[in-house]
């Protein structure tokens, strides 16, 4: 779009973002650009690599389209896309790390983030301290002399703690250290990491910004500090998403804001339906008070999205829970979250946290709440909630 579409409101943006009917023969959409070779008209245009796009690995059309509607959404310098959420956090970590290095990473830290610390920044000689979730401003004494960033995700992956941000985004700034932030739970539309003072931020557009479990890609937006090494690394390693999986997170762009409003809904709903009924001793939904560091939420969220945990009963054992979730009719089991369909899946964060223990009360279930009727949803969880019983 030609006029500056940031002075509109984000419904507005989302709708105007990334396309340029101008340059597309009139066309609503923008076309999908596929290709390797760029061609130069002369000798002296290749000398003075005179392009827009001198190489496919460069970048095209299509994917600059988003990356420059990301970064405006986000209120960032610059963003770069990758084929996925995982390769969006190397490339972010990859960008402020180098051998000799100290980093904090919060203990509630996605999985594979934590797998990708431990093999390959260990590999060139990165050593990583995890952290209690809701240290707070006491993150402070894990600051070393070769301390170079903190790491945050908020809420935790599956456990759900949200982080003191404010409190930790100020320590690192006092001893001039870079921060992360896995963002993917709210998105850029309820938590606009640069506004807090957070330097790279990570969206794995797997999730809402795909929206249909259809597609697998990660962007990393950046500030003006830290947006010229992301840029050289993403450069350097060519991890560069594919022309159609940008074309769908477009597409997905568009409705991005309808489908998290609902999912804020849906969620909110299904979660204080859960904390009624008797099988659940907790729920760990950022935006209800039994969720640890809820304050933290109310303090720098503007909403939350589709994707909690529940803590069973105590009485409830291993077999108990197989017999809920094998049987289940509407909710279905798997990884990913953020599509139209809803997921249930058992967890356990005890056998890798390192920071503290991780030791609920219960059993635990993680809940992704799509677009099914909700009345249909609510009876397939009463039903499973009563199969935990049949043994
Ligand atoms: C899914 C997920 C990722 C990784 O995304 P992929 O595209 O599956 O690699 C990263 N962080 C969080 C919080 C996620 O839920």
């Amino acid at each position: 779009m030609k006029q500056d579409v940031k002075k509109f409101r984000v419904s507005t943006q989302l709708s105007m973002l990334g396309r340029n009917p101008d340059e597309q023969s009139g066309f609503v959409n923008s076309p999908v650009y596929r290709g390797s070779t760029v061609l130069f008209k002369t000798c002296e245009d290749i000398r003075q690599n005179r392009a827009r796009f001198a190489y496919g690995t460069q970048g095209t059309p299509t994917i600059e389209n988003l990356e420059n509607a990301w970064s405006a959404l986000c209120g960032a310098a610059g963003t770069v896309i990758s084929p996925s959420g995982l390769g969006a956090l190397a490339l972010a970590l990859f960008s402020v790390t180098k051998a000799g290095d100290h980093i904090l990473v919060t203990d509630s830290v996605y999985r594979p983030t934590r797998q990708f610390c431990n093999t390959m920044l260990a590999k060139y000689g990165v050593t990583v301290t995890y952290y209690d979730p809701l240290i707070g401003a006491g993150i402070e004494h894990l600051v070393q002399d070769n301390t170079r960033l903190i790491m945050l995700e908020c809420p935790g992956s599956q456990s759900f703690e949200v982080q003191d941000i404010g409190a930790i985004v100020a320590v690192a700034k006092r001893h001039n250290l870079s921060t992360i932030i896995d963002n993917t739970w709210a998105t850029p539309l309820f938590f606009k990491a640069h506004d807090h003072g957070i330097d790279l931020s990570v969206e794995a557009g797997t999730k809402y910004l795909g929206g249909h479990s259809d597609l697998l890609m990660g962007l990393v937006s950046a500030n003006a500090s830290h947006w010229p090494a992301l840029r050289e690394t993403y450069d350097a390693m060519s991890m560069l998403p594919g022309a159609e999986d940008c074309f769908l997170a477009l597409r997905g762009l568009r409705t991005l804001h309808l489908r998290v409003e609902e999912a804020q809904a849906r969620g909110l709903e299904m979660a204080r339906w859960l904390a009624q009924q008797p099988e659940v001793s907790r729920v760990l939904h950022p935006a209800l008070a039994s969720c640890p560091g809820h304050e933290n939420w109310k303090k720098y969220f503007t909403g939350s999205t589709g994707l909690f945990s529940v803590v069973l009963n105590d009485r409830f054992r291993q077999d108990n829970v197989d017999d809920m979730l094998d049987n289940m009719s509407v909710f279905s089991m798997g990884f990913s979250w953020g599509g139209f369909e809803s997921l249930i899946t058992p967890f356990n964060c005890a056998d890798y946290r390192t920071a503290i223990a991780w030791a609920p009360e219960g059993l635990t279930l993680r809940l992704q709440i799509g677009l099914e009727d909700i009345e249909d949803l609510k009876e397939d969880l009463k039903a499973g909630l009563q199969r935990l019983y049949l043994r």
